[in-house]
């Protein structure tokens, strides 16, 4: 990895490059009752818009590579027969500017289930392998418990990261065109004092984290309370509103669902992303649900995140960007779930 320091009203003409694509990046939308801005991942027309003191959006990029509804494939009927047209839903690259590490890693891990399984996805690989990824370092908000996710800094997956250092970004180089790129505005290369500067930034930011969830031996304390009344106690509180995995980076899971236009000349297939906590998830043909009871979903979701995927890939589908816990309506943080497991697993004692 290369270090430079790219001078702060630099930053403008590194937009205005970058501007022959689209870009998406962190803007506000509005205010809330108590007076604070809500920053929302959008579309970009001019660099005005882009906020990089965002402190958190309620919904994750997610929607850029995996939308919620997606066609997958149509199918049109004529004289000779019927035809299928596959698209894979990407004309353009995008350019991500100001993903947080938590978001960049929350893709991260996400690539390991969509590009690297046995059955990758081809619409997620079309997007995700042609995205250009500006990081930025954040600001640690009440909620954040990234850093107990291992996912608070990122290593890969972006192709370059900015953190503050007072007038000047210091920027990580990760790929290639994000070097060529640079050629063209005025950066130099980081001193061993902008070095010192940018560690000093990342150690004071780490300070801040006031949320943390003990993960040490998380996944086998999920495996001994497997039969808990406290998976009860938080069903019960539970909507079943699907709120959580609809604001979160990496859930993905998702339905299919095929329709026949009204003339039957056409038919579509598409994907819509679902939630393991929704009502009907598990239930299949014939009716029966798997999972009736709302305690038995919640509690899926947590063995997947936090069990299943760290026995598959040895850290855990969650990146602690608390966005569910935000988000929903019955209060349900990962933080306070988790830590009421362990505390009966404890008392079992
Ligand atoms: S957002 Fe809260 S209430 Fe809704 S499904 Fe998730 S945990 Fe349940
Ligand atoms: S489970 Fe919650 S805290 Fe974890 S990544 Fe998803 S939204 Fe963020």
């Amino acid at each position: 990895m290369l270090f430079h320091v790219l001078p702060k009203d630099e930053l403008a003409s590194l937009f205005e490059i970058l501007a022959i694509n689209r870009i998406v990046g962190p803007t506000r939308k509005a205010i809330s009752k108590d007076g604070n801005p809500i920053w929302a991942f959008d579309w970009l027309n001019s660099f005005d818009e882009l906020d990089l003191e965002y402190t958190s959006t309620s919904q994750s990029p997610k929607k850029y590579f995996l939308p919620y509804q997606e066609t997958l494939s149509t199918f049109t009927v004529n004289e000779s027969g019927w035809e299928k047209n596959v698209d894979y839903n990407h004309y353009h690259p995008n350019v991500f500017f100001g993903m947080h590490a938590c978001d960049i890693n929350a893709l991260n891990r996400l690539d390991k289930v969509m590009l690297e399984s046995v059955y990758p996805n081809p619409y997620y690989a079309g997007k995700r392998k042609n995205m250009f990824i500006i990081g930025v370092g954040c600001a640690p908000q009440p909620h954040c418990f990234c850093r107990s996710m291992d996912a608070d800094s990122v290593l890969h997956g972006f192709d370059m990261f900015l953190t503050d250092i007072g007038n000047k970004y210091f920027v990580e180089i990760q790929s290639a065109t994000a070097f060529e790129i640079l050629k063209n505005i005025r950066t130099t290369e980081a001193t061993n004092h902008e070095h010192a500067m940018f560690l000093q930034a990342v150690e004071e930011r780490n300070t801040r984290f006031t949320c943390h969830v003990d993960t040490t031996d998380l996944s086998k304390i999920l495996d001994m309370e497997f039969k808990s009344e406290e998976w009860v106690k938080w069903g019960d509180k539970c909507l079943s509103c699907g709120t959580c995995a609809n604001v979160c980076p990496t859930c993905y899971c998702f339905g299919i669902q095929e329709s026949v236009d009204i003339d039957l000349k056409g038919a579509r297939k598409e994907a819509h992303l679902y939630s393991c906590n929704l009502v009907d998830f598990a239930q299949v043909a014939g009716g029966h649900n798997f999972r009736p009871e709302s305690h038995t979903r919640l509690k899926y979701r947590y063995y997947h995140k936090h069990r299943g995927f760290v026995e598959a890939f040895e850290e855990a589908l969650c990146v602690g960007c608390g966005r569910c816990g935000q988000a929903c309506l019955a209060g349900i943080t990962v933080p306070e779930v988790i830590g009421s497991i362990r505390q009966e697993a404890q008392q079992n004692d």
